[in-house]
């Protein structure tokens, strides 16, 4: 189906390919309600590798204009669209909980999150990429940042509009123009908000190119004159990534999945407070973050107490449409998840682990009409079983006993993955030097969500989980090159085959 140019105030219900700050011709597929699944949300672009290459020649044209105006020059360019990031976020934030399913509270950070993380950089620009200079008598030395050329971000369905920006921002600020690739389950309000940003740029600094399949991000990653990748979603996905772009050496930045584990102390007291952040923990955005909880190793002399308090607080959760202020949890995002989220229950069950299913349903008449599923806990699993090992990324998580904190230690480390992770404790001190024995980028003391990693803070994967670093002057530094200038005063005594006799 072919779409005509509709105007800027229409935007909310297309995500369209846009190139150069103009609308570009392509067929449409429908975004569907995970709450509702027969509601058709909007349409998204089905971007091809045509559109890729028209957009990365465009935005290669606007290049050298974006870096040559300097960060403080592009800073100013880009807080003119703060003001009108801030406007009609409850507007897009709907927007994104009838397409990504999430209740609104939590569309609202999502959407709400550009805006902040645009101030947060604009004010590292004055300090950024100047250029440092040094004279003596061995000559003059300049050593300064420069953008690395035309840059992909590619993102995941789950927070589209914050886990985007994070990596736009920092990447045209440090001088790049971008290309951005949403999810096809989640592509409207992330498109809607950087045409925001987009409309406040030159044209060609900041584009779009929607779509499913892997078409356009394979195009993306193999492309010649894209020189940055910033990737966040499965490791699998970052893996082909890695692979497509070695022929062309390009920069990559992965923001990966995680397996994040949880270890409760024996001292750790259970707090109603306490075990309500540990619910929060694990079954935000029904459990489909990457750094939530998807393990929980409790010592085993407390760990009935622990799964009587748990289990009592996850039976408060509600499950329903996140348009519905009583619903604590939405839906799961799009079918394939959903399935394989009751596969792995299935799968637990089948192995002897004992399934406890919580919570309630807000509505029954409309539980089979969504990808619904009651939150639940899982124990009596092996240290190896599938649902303790993988990343399930839904509302479920298996509790593990230990015995001893290296035991923990040896548990929570023996995995590929290594995103984040959190440790229980009335003991603050004692928590930290557990927490420095765990192998992940982030490691929590008594709390694990969103919010406990902000900008300053530099976020992201060690093994499998991912290469790089988000957030903090980190975030500038890996989306530009170093380049030194060196002129040397002296040369004799740099090695090399000496004159000839006979010539000097
Ligand atoms: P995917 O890896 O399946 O997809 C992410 C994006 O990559 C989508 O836009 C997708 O496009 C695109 N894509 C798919 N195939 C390719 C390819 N071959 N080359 C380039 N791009 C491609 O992840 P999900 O969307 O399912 O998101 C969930 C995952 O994201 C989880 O593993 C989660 O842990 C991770 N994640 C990590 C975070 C972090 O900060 N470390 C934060 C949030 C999520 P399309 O939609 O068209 O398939």
């Amino acid at each position: 189906m072919s779409v005509p140019a509709l105007e800027v105030n229409e935007l909310d219900t297309f995500a369209r390919v846009v190139i150069g700050n103009e609308h570009v011709p392509s067929d449409y597929a429908p975004v569907v309600n995970p709450a509702r699944n027969q509601e058709i949300v909007g349409h998204y672009a089905l971007g091809t590798a045509d559109h890729v290459e028209r957009a990365v020649q465009t935005a290669h044209e606007a290049a050298s204009a974006w870096g040559a105006l300097g960060a403080d020059g592009r800073a100013v360019l880009m807080s003119a669209a703060v003001p009108k990031l801030r406007s009609d976020v409850d507007g897009r934030a709907r927007l994104l909980t009838r397409e990504q399913g999430k209740v609104l509270w939590e569309s609202l950070t999502d959407v709400g999150g550009p805006p902040a993380i645009l101030e947060y950089f604009l004010g590292l620009a004055p300090e950024f990429g100047a250029p440092v200079a040094t004279e003596d008598e061995r000559g003059r030395i300049v050593t300064m940042r420069r953008p690395m050329g035309v840059t992909a971000v590619i993102v995941p369905w789950n927070y589209p509009v914050y886990l985007a920006f994070q990596h736009i921002v920092p990447a045209l600020l440090a001088g790049n123009p971008v290309i951005v690739k949403p999810s096809e389950y989640a592509p409207l309000a992330l498109t809607a908000t950087v045409e925001i940003l987009a409309q406040a740029l030159p044209p060609g600094v900041l584009n779009v190119v929607p779509g499913s399949g892997a078409e356009v991000g394979t195009a993306l990653t193999r492309h010649r004159l894209v020189r940055k990748v910033l990737f966040t979603g499965s490791t699998a996905t970052g893996r082909r990534i890695l692979h497509a772009g070695a022929d062309t050496v390009k920069s990559v930045t992965l923001e990966l999945g995680g397996n994040d584990p949880a270890i409760v102390l024996e001292d750790a007291k259970f707090t109603d407070d306490r075990i309500s952040e540990m619910v929060r923990a694990v079954y935000t955005c029904a459990g489909q973050v990457c750094f939530n909880v998807k393990r929980i190793y409790v010592h085993e002399s407390r760990i009935k107490e622990f799964t009587d308090s748990f289990a009592a607080a996850v039976d408060d959760i509600v499950v329903g449409n996140g348009l519905d202020e009583r619903s604590t949890i939405g839906p799961l995002n799009n079918g394939p998840q959903f399935e394989r989220v009751q596969g792995l229950l299935n799968e637990a069950t089948a192995d002897g682990g004992t399934v406890r299913t919580l919570g309630r349903k807000l509505s029954e008449e409309s539980w089979l009409e969504g990808y619904f599923l009651l939150p639940s806990i899982v124990t009596g699993l092996p240290d190896a079983h599938n649902l303790v090992t993988c990343e399930q990324f839904g509302p479920v998580v298996p509790i593990v006993p230990f015995r001893t904190e290296e035991e923990a230690l040896k548990l929570a480390n023996d995995s590929e993955f290594g995103l984040a992770a959190s440790v229980w404790s009335d003991d603050v001190d004692h928590a930290m030097s557990v927490a420095a024995q765990i192998e992940a980028g982030s490691v929590f003391i008594n709390v694990h969500r969103m919010g406990a990693s902000d900008m300053t803070m530099p976020f992201g994967g060690i093994k499998q989980s991912g290469l790089g670093r988000t957030h903090g002057m980190i975030a500038l530094e890996e989306c530009s090159d170093v380049q030194v200038i060196a002129h040397r005063a002296n040369t004799d005594r740099f090695p090399g085959p000496a004159r000839s006799a006979a010539k000097s």
